[in-house]
């Protein structure tokens, strides 16, 4: 019954490490999935979070029982305080909802499934371009999507006056997706004086934000500077949605934790909002997963726990951060063409190098470094031990 079936393809950003685990080379390099690895190339369990997992396993209370479809009350406590901040009047007046999520993914397509449902305004506006997965999570949702000018590529930078225009000509209510800190794949963000220009044309329109945080302190390597986008849209008393991950900050990748919040005018319709969530919830997956919500709020409310969490953290962003200057300076030396100064600028996990996709499939046939078709890079996957590879593949793209 099934042989009508066609062959769908390879995810485009997943589909880069099933084609890097098939080349026998040994000088191959992976540069195509964002996940964090050692200056050794290795994947990183960190220190607090290997403490945690001790701490949970030593107690004797702690049991497998469902946890309720809205996940742990006290890691969507502490969630919402991260991403808003210990002071945030919004939590203090009961005004958000936080449920706990699979992840980044799961928490904007559970904020997605509530819109479709409830909300009277059933597009979304997303940048162009943005992570590959954001149109197919909102359109499985039953939303329609559109694109606003983002980045520019002459520029390299925030295309503003285009964003600008975009959003001013959206329909009133639109909701529109905004990326924390961090945007994937470009590593280019607006300036805070430009967060408050948009803020101020996105809140006259009565656009609906949405934002997704998916490196809050992998960015910068502080947790509240990575957060001011958000804190200042929820500052203005104001109606937002924020889907949390915390796959890259706290290394918990595979055990999918996150959270969606939605902030409210009231304490009641946050209530009302809440009891419709579950309805969303209940059906997909009844609750979420209890291990990696459990090491989170471990983390979270222990104050020597959340200390050494923050100087790992720290760590991690340090060393893409000084990844970033090391192929840049190789780049410099080896006197490749062309201007790479975005290298440096940009942000986060990743460097939106310029590389169109011939110039990267010659890099991978070639020299075996693989990455994502759109020239993006995972500055996390590269060490001082590959920069010297790197350069030249780049230097032989562009030189050829
Ligand atoms: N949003 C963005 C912008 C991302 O880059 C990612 C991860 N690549 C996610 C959301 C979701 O990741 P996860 O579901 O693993 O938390």
């Amino acid at each position: 019954v099934f042989a009508t079936v066609v062959q769908a393809p390879e995810d485009p950003i997943l589909g880069v490490t099933v084609a890097y685990n098939k080349d026998p080379s040994p000088d191959k390099l992976n540069l195509g999935v964002g996940a964090y690895r050692t200056e050794e190339g290795k994947p990183l369990v960190l220190n607090v979070v290997r403490k945690a997992e001790q701490l949970l396993v030593n107690d004797p209370s702690r049991v497998k029982e469902y946890l309720p479809i809205t996940g742990l009350a006290d890691f969507n406590k502490l969630s919402a305080k991260l991403i808003f901040g210990a002071d945030s009047l919004a939590i203090q007046e009961n005004r958000v909802t936080t449920v706990q999520c699979l992840s980044g993914t799961g928490a904007l397509r559970v904020g997605a499934e509530f819109l479709a449902r409830h909300y009277h305004e059933r597009t979304i506006y997303i940048p162009q371009p943005t992570w590959g997965n954001h149109p197919k999570v909102f359109t499985s949702a039953g939303l329609s999507v559109k694109t606003y000018r983002y980045y520019s590529p002459n520029t390299r930078g925030l295309d503003f006056q285009g964003l600008l225009e975009d959003l001013g000509s959206a329909p009133a209510g639109a909701i529109v997706l905004l990326h924390a800190c961090a945007h994937n794949p470009t590593g280019v963000d607006p300036t805070s004086d430009q967060w408050e220009q948009i803020r101020q044309l996105m809140r006259s329109k009565g656009l609906l934000p949405f934002f997704d945080s998916a490196y809050q302190g992998f960015a910068s390597g502080s947790l509240d500077a990575d957060a001011a986008s958000v804190r200042m849209f929820v500052a203005d008393g104001g109606e937002c949605l924020a889907a949390q991950s915390y796959a890259k900050n706290m290394g918990l990748y595979g055990e999918r934790v996150g959270a969606l919040s939605i902030v409210c005018k009231t304490a009641e319709v946050a209530s009302r909002v809440e009891s419709q969530l579950k309805l969303v919830i209940r059906p997909m997956y009844s609750n979420p997963p209890i291990h990696g919500a459990s090491i989170v709020a471990t983390v979270l409310k222990d104050r020597d726990l959340y200390n050494e969490w923050t100087v790992e953290l720290k760590a991690m962003a340090d060393r893409i951060i000084s990844m970033r200057k090391q192929l840049f300076d190789a780049l410099q030396a080896r006197g490749t063409p062309g201007d790479w100064s975005h290298i440096l600028k940009q942000i986060g996990m990743f460097t939106f190098t310029g590389l169109n996709a011939n110039q990267v499939a010659f890099m991978t046939k070639e020299y075996h470094i693989y990455m994502t078709s759109d020239g993006r890079i995972s500055m996390a996957g590269l060490s001082s031990r590959t920069v010297p590879n790197l350069t030249e593949a780049i230097h032989a793209a562009v030189s050829s």
